[in-house]
């Protein structure tokens, strides 16, 4: 009755590690229609024995454990080739009975510390209610469990409605290799005379790492000089909103918002929008196919296993050797696990004037979002985080880059108005996108890079700005 995507199966042994500790029996397949049955059942499986499945892109789930027919010990999958990582989840359930009540207790994650504290819930959808919902916070309980070694479990009650329906539960929003390969396929075929896609590699499971440049034409023949900012998005393939936020920037940037236009006559931009798309179809929290946390190898980083990297790097470095270019921005998007609103991690220099210059444009970004948080953003150089690109990238370019990791939550952002907190939606993720492109009208507004004078002027710009509303309540 149970079978797995991958071979492999887990031992009947309950040993469950708290903290980072590899054990031999977590489960490397994702479960594929696998029907939960009461201990000793042999028959064929009746209705109100669920089936769990997560053999489906970016799907993930290792194990389940029939407890009682109201209550379900669940496995996440460890990522591959790197058991440290159980965070992400997302899989199916179906072959339910009208209104059967159960408790799905997820058992093994490897981080303590959670949002689930503070009040983030699981998502769930079916079939007859296709959008994403958070399951009520009344309805789930993060805490120590003494039956499974005092570790961290995130129980949480479900009622099935509906017997025909399928029921997927994620831990985000879902964002897949697919729907990005849909969504630039669909940029492609309305033939933008701003937008091209480029091949850079393709990675260890032939998938592609596209780059996308987004400017005026003009900017691009080879002798123009060009101001161009560089981002990157979901190096850590778990980090689903990363992808949200990037694509509200592609589809800002591609727009005929007035402001939009102005920045694609000053500016290129050049994005790549999924550098890790092995871990994303693989339903991997942190790591490559090969296990790598590909974020900890920009120093070094080798064509086989790596080769996603190599090829951004060498992007990137032609860039800052190029004398028709100034690299101005590196931003790589990310999603945060246990911090709320958007924010940003910078780097700390030597020289005052390139710090101080650092801080200008997240400032900007905190005036037009209301979600973004200069509170929570930082400048460090840790040691452990070295081989990230930001802090990589900001050793080895340019002085005047800028390079910044963007951070989003899982869950909420605080709104300043009423003091609460608001769960982020994906158009909530979306808006920030929008928001950071558009803050950059204003840093080169501020920089005076941005002139009055060729074909749109900064002030009709502000004008029509105006006449749309304000932005940051679009
Ligand atoms: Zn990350």
């Amino acid at each position: 009755m149970a079978s797995r995507c991958e071979s492999q199966e887990s031992g009947g042994n309950e040993d469950l590690d708290s903290e980072n500790v590899v054990k031999v029996n977590e489960p490397v397949g994702n479960l594929s229609s696998y029907y939960s049955l009461p201990p000793g059942y042999t028959g064929t499986p009746k209705k109100g024995h669920l089936m769990f499945d997560a053999c489906f892109e970016s799907g993930n789930l290792g194990r389940v454990d029939y407890i009682t027919e109201f209550e379900y010990d669940l496995f996440i999958r460890p990522d591959t080739c790197n058991p440290r990582f159980r965070v992400w989840f997302n899989f199916t359930v179906e072959n339910t009975t009208p209104y059967q009540r159960v408790i799905f207790n997820i058992v093994n994650f490897s981080k303590t510390k959670s949002l689930y504290r503070e009040g983030m819930t699981p998502l769930v959808k079916s079939t007859s209610r296709p959008k994403w919902q958070r399951i009520p916070s009344k309805n789930c309980f993060y805490y120590r469990c003494p039956d499974h070694r005092k570790n961290y479990v995130l129980s949480f009650a479900f009622a099935f409605d509906n017997e025909t329906d399928v029921y997927q539960f994620a831990y985000c929003f879902p964002y897949t290799y697919s729907r990005l390969q849909n969504f630039l396929a669909e940029l492609d075929r309305r033939n933008l005379d701003c937008y091209r896609r480029e091949l850079l590699c393709l990675t260890v499971q032939r998938k592609r790492l596209d780059l996308l440049t987004i400017t005026s034409p003009e900017n691009v023949k080879d002798d123009a000089k060009r101001r161009v900012i560089f981002i990157t998005a979901r190096i850590h393939p778990g980090e689903t909103p990363s992808s949200y936020v990037c694509q509200g920037v592609i589809d800002f940037l591609v727009s005929k918002h007035p402001v939009a236009c102005v920045l694609r006559t000053y500016l290129v931009f050049k994005v790549v929008p999924m550098l890790n798309p092995d871990g994303v179809v693989l339903g991997n929290y942190r790591c490559s196919l090969m296990g790598f946390d590909l974020n900890r190898h920009w120093q070094e980083p080798s064509h086989w296993a790596h080769p996603t990297l190599v090829a951004c790097k060498n992007h990137l470095m032609e860039l800052d050797s190029d004398e028709n270019v100034h690299l101005d921005f590196y931003i790589d998007i990310h999603a945060h696990s246990t911090m709320m609103n958007g924010f940003m991690y910078g780097n700390i220099y030597d020289e005052e004037e390139r710090f101080e210059r650092q801080a200008v444009y997240p400032r900007l970004l905190c005036a037009n979002a209301e979600d973004f948080s200069m509170t929570n953003t930082s400048f460090n150089k840790d040691a452990v985080k070295a081989g990230t690109g930001r802090r990589f990238l900001g050793s080895c370019l340019n002085a005047k880059t800028h390079c910044y990791t963007l951070e989003v939550s899982f869950f909420s952002y605080n709104t300043a108005i009423s003091q609460g907190t608001s769960p982020y939606t994906e158009e909530g993720y979306f808006k920030l996108g929008r928001n950071v492109a558009r803050t950059f009208l204003d840093y080169y507004k501020l920089n005076s890079l941005v002139l009055p004078g060729k074909k749109n002027t900064v002030k009709a710009a502000n004008h029509r700005k105006e006449s749309h509303g304000a932005d940051n309540k679009e």
